[in-house]
């Protein structure tokens, strides 16, 4: 399998382990397998009842050939425990009564949210290939919140690699910093920039944008358009296709609480292999960016000042960055077209609409939409608790809000749960009255001791830490 830019630069079609460690590809655009591998009803059927490590293994198989196959089966099978994901079924379904929607756990993992579905493989992987090519990563990244810790707690302990995470200092939950700061592990360093989230995103910006400095100290990232991790999300369309259904041409939807349109094309990509995805729901809260365009065919990136900050923050996005692939499929994969929305429009006016005969294929790709506010939050959450006595964090209910409206007689409906309550604990006060369900693993660590410094936010101070902490 070799692997193409959306922005058609066909020049060198590169191999999985080359994009691995890359961010975007030469021409500025995203990664995609040049085809799509075809699952029928006989492959189904076989992968059916595999454990979700096989099944991993299977699927990723398919994309990945310069990584010997029993070497991949190992990776999958050290990530994908019970251990680490808190049960066999590693993202077991749950039926809400008998409404038709059944809610997807992605969000056992250590850090409580799914970006841990992507983020432990990719863990694997890295360390897998530094070691084979006798390299060595420092990964600069900043977060509010969910990426970061995912991220930290997927390369801790892992070999040739560091991280140094840029969180703002003293605003995020409590709870999200106790998770971050109280990781013993030493290649894991927590700065707290004095500032916002917007100034510890500028310093990665800036330190990124010099390349002398990045390739002098091997900097890279682990952000969302990463190919690897878009692919390892793939895999839980597919279990939780087989947890609803018994045949292997029966319908399902999938309702997805959406940001970057990481998660949903991840759909998108299981779809496009034969999965039979009835409806892709792309739910947007009050940032609503991916509902305009599926329902008027016009993309528009928000000013700073139009964006929103949420009860469900994970979500609050000016732009979506892995939108850009799904489109390069919908425009039947002309890469001229695709840059010249995305490099020349998108650019010079923040924004491009499609032709209608363009707006008119979506359809034929299964994607629907909608969005949800604060007060539909704190409905669907009070709802979902006395109907059903099940629990669900802000993300979750935006998803469940909108999966209500869509969902079809004799078609499951299958919400991806993104995080646990725990994670907006004030949200669930607000809502309910009581304090969220916190996992066992989780009691107490507001109390355990912190590894964090606090800095200035100055490019040259955060430069200067980091070859500090490099050895060699
Ligand atoms: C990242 C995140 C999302 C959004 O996912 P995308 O892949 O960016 O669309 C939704 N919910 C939670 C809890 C997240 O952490």
């Amino acid at each position: 399998m070799r692997y193409i830019s959306t922005r058609g630069d066909a020049s060198a079609p590169k191999r999985f382990c080359e994009i691995l460690l890359e961010g975007l590809a030469p021409d500025g655009g995203l990664y995609l397998p040049e085809r799509y591998p075809q699952v029928d009803a006989a492959t189904l059927a076989r992968w059916r009842g595999l454990p979700y490590a096989d099944l991993a293994f299977e699927i990723l198989s398919l994309y990945i050939d310069d990584i010997p196959a029993d070497d991949l089966r190992a990776l999958v099978r050290r990530t994908y425990t019970a251990e680490v994901f808190g049960s066999e079924a590693i993202v077991p379904v749950r039926r809400l009564g008998d409404s038709g929607l059944h809610i997807e756990a992605l969000s056992n993992g250590p850090t409580l949210a799914f970006k841990d579905m992507a983020m432990q493989l990719l863990g694997q992987l890295f360390e897998y290939e530094l070691g084979r090519r006798g390299e060595q990563l420092n990964i600069l990244g900043a977060t509010s919140g969910d990426t970061g810790s995912a991220a930290e707690y997927a390369m801790r302990g892992k070999r040739g690699v560091r991280v140094f995470m840029l969180s703002p200092h003293g605003r995020m939950s409590p709870f999200q910093q106790a998770q971050m700061y109280s990781l013993p592990d030493a290649n894991i360093h927590n700065i707290a920039i004095e500032g916002v989230f917007d100034d510890a995103q500028d310093i990665v910006k800036a330190v990124s944008n010099d390349l002398a400095f990045k390739r002098a100290h091997r900097i890279g990232t682990v952000n969302s358009i990463n190919w690897a991790r878009l692919l390892a999300q793939v895999v839980y369309y597919f279990a939780g296709y087989f947890q609803v259904t018994r045949a292997n041409d029966e319908p399902v939807s999938f309702t997805v609480p959406s940001g970057n349109f990481g998660n949903v094309c991840a759909g998108h990509v299981a779809r496009m292999m034969g999965l039979p995805i009835r409806h892709l729901v792309v739910a947007t809260n009050e940032n609503d960016v991916l509902d305009e365009f599926f329902r008027t065919g016009t993309y528009r990136v928000r000013q700073g000042a139009e964006t929103h900050e949420t009860s469900s923050p994970s979500m609050d996005i000016s732009k979506a960055s892995n939108f850009e692939r799904f489109v390069f499929d919908l425009l039947g994969r002309d890469g001229a077209r695709t840059r010249e929305l995305f490099a020349t429009q998108v650019e010079r006016e923040g924004r491009f609409s499609l032709r209608p005969d363009e707006f008119a294929r979506i359809a034929s790709f299964g994607f629907q939409s909608g969005r949800s506010t604060h007060a539909d939050r704190l409905a669907t959450i009070r709802g979902t608790w006395a109907r059903h006595g099940t629990m669900i964090d802000t993300h979750t209910a935006d998803g469940v809000k909108v999966a209500a409206e869509r969902v079809e007689p004799g078609v499951p409906m299958v919400v991806l749960e993104t995080a646990l309550p725990v994670k907006f604990a004030e949200t669930i006060r607000e809502a309910l009255g009581r304090e969220p369900e916190r996992p066992a693993a989780l009691q107490g660590i507001e109390s355990l001791p912190r590894r964090v410094v606090v800095m200035k936010p100055e490019v040259q101070a955060i430069k200067d830490y980091i070859t500090r902490h490099i050895d060699g």
